[in-house]
């Protein structure tokens, strides 16, 4: 499929799909293979309920047998030793790998997860960048000479950590696995990527092209399975050295409590998030404001951790401002995935849908005000549209809970204080949005908003200089940037004295 003309059209891209192949085996020691178990799960298409591929399930000794070879090629040194501007080559040629199986890889996560194929595109083209980005920094961080007396030397060293397990979700299935692979790869790990069980397909793809790359065996390994059995082997694993997670925050506390039942393995947590967009009534376009505040719901079904849930508007404009949101939410219907021209797509799968629903519904039984949506779409497909609750205070259900969908819960308020104290009221701090033209208060809301970053007159803006994570349940890792690097690396003090003393 690589290097093939660019689909353009619905027909484009389902000509593709109907050429499409999956590999389904996990990845172990260089080698796809059958989970020992022998048991597979089933990878379904969410727009169409269509089988996608019967994927190995693996378990606890599948996971013991990858960790013990990543373990003997982290010792083997083949990359963990290997010179930075080597390692870089490699990851480079990664992403070039990608770059030319760009519409594959796209297509692989629409198909697996139901998410529109305009959104899978811009993805890939965010794995791409952090790949590249995360290549490229890794000949250019230096150690450090610390300020000693001349009759020492004294280093501080930056070492790789050893086995990286990275575990991640299904919402932007390979975008958020290489926010992780890419740095752990990086700074010369080895790592074990377990997939969600919702969204495994893009993974092994990767696996196919990282091993193409030259990547050296045992380096890169991949997991198919669920949670609770593969993923929580290698959270458990004393060989493990490293958790690097992005999922619920329920999840991230269980894995915080394998690391202290087994071997203290450092625990990176990108969790949930109830993040809350704040819009004063001196904004000067309400339109393009309004149609922003939809989108950041909007985008990706609301599967997104940094959706903008809570939509906080100044009371004076209050009404007229969710009139305008509801008008932007009509285009953002939900379509085919594979339409180019589809905002949103299908939600992942029906555990995902039913739980969506219950919480609209819950919406209504509270007193929150539904203005638009609300029901599930009829067809195989699982559809939910752009739906809207007016009235929402901060008691109700809807108001506190990540819903994971497209259901935007609209606050009022008066001053600036009270709007600073609802978005803090929250267990969460991923996001947070501003939308202003008063400067004063831009630099007052920013500094007193506890989030892991601050959107000011956009949403979701950023790029790969830029880290990304949260404060408070969001979190306490940073994926993207030097600082993601830095987190997949020990620093080793080296006291050096130049006489024996
Ligand atoms: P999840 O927590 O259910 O699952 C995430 C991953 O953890 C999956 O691979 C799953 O199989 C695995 N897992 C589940 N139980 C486990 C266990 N006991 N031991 C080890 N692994 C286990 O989350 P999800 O439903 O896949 O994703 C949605 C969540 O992810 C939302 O809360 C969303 O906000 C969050 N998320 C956060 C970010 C971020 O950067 N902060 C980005 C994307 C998604």
């Amino acid at each position: 499929m690589s290097r093939t003309p660019t689909p353009r059209t619905l027909a484009d891209w389902q000509a593709r799909a109907a050429e499409l192949s999956f590999e389904s085996r996990a990845f172990i020691d260089d080698t796809f293979l059958a989970a020992e178990s022998g048991d597979t799960f089933e990878s379904r298409n969410p727009a169409t309920g269509e089988l996608l591929a019967q994927v190995a399930s693996c378990d606890e000794p599948d996971a013991a047998r990858a960790v013990a070879v990543a373990r003997r090629a982290f010792a083997d040194g083949a990359w963990s030793r290997l010179a930075p501007g080597k390692r870089k080559k490699t990851l480079l040629r990664l992403a070039e790998l990608m770059e030319a199986n760009k519409h594959e890889l796209a297509l692989i996560d629409t198909l697996d997860m139901g998410k529109p194929i305009s959104s899978s595109l811009g993805d890939m083209n965010g794995a791409i960048a952090c790949i590249r980005y995360q290549a490229e920094c890794i000949d250019k961080l230096y150690g450090e000479v610390a300020p000693t007396g001349e009759e020492t030397l004294a280093l501080v060293l930056r070492e790789p950590i050893g086995v990286v397990a990275a575990i991640v979700p299904w919402n932007f299935p390979l975008m958020m696995t290489a926010w992780k692979v890419a740095p752990a790869l990086a700074a010369g790990n080895s790592v074990i990527l377990k997939p969600s069980e919702k969204s495994p397909l893009s993974a092994l793809r990767l696996a196919q092209l990282a091993r193409e790359a030259g990547i050296p065996r045992g380096v890169f390994q991949v997991l198919p399975g669920f949670g609770h059995t593969v993923g929580k082997a290698l959270a458990l694993s004393m060989e493990v050295d490293c958790l690097a997670f992005t999922g619920s925050t329920a999840v991230g506390k269980q894995l915080m409590q394998y690391a202290g039942q087994s071997n203290l393995k450092r625990v990176y947590l990108e969790c949930g998030g109830k993040s809350p967009n704040l819009v004063f009534a001196d904004c000067k376009d309400l339109d393009l404001v309004a149609s922003h505040a939809a989108a950041a719901i909007f985008h990706n079904q609301g599967e997104v951790c940094i959706a903008g849930s809570r939509l906080l508007v100044e009371n004076t404009i209050r009404d007229d401002f969710v009139e305008r949101v509801l008008k932007a939410a009509e285009n953002m219907q939900p379509g085919d995935p594979l339409d180019p021209d589809s905002f949103m797509g299908a939600i992942v799968d029906e555990a995902q849908h039913r739980r969506i629903l219950d919480y609209i519904r819950q919406g209504v039984q509270e007193g929150a005000r539904l203005r638009t949506g609300g029901k599930a779409i009829d067809g195989p497909g699982l559809f939910i549209p752009p739906t809207v609750f007016d009235g929402v205070t901060p008691q109700m259900t809807i108001g506190r809970e990540e819903i994971f969908g497209p259901v935007l819960a609209v606050f009022g308020f008066d001053t600036e204080e009270e709007a600073v104290a609802m978005a803090n009221d929250t267990p969460y701090g991923l996001a947070a949005g501003l939308w202003s033209q008063d400067i004063d208060r831009i630099m007052r809301v920013t500094r007193r908003l506890q989030s892991g970053q601050v959107f000011v007159n956009n949403w979701a803006g950023g790029d790969q200089t830029m880290p990304f994570g949260g404060v408070k349940q969001s979190g306490n890792g940073r994926d993207k940037s030097h600082h993601s690097l830095e987190e997949y690396s020990e620093l080793k003090s080296v006291w050096m004295s130049l006489q024996p003393s």
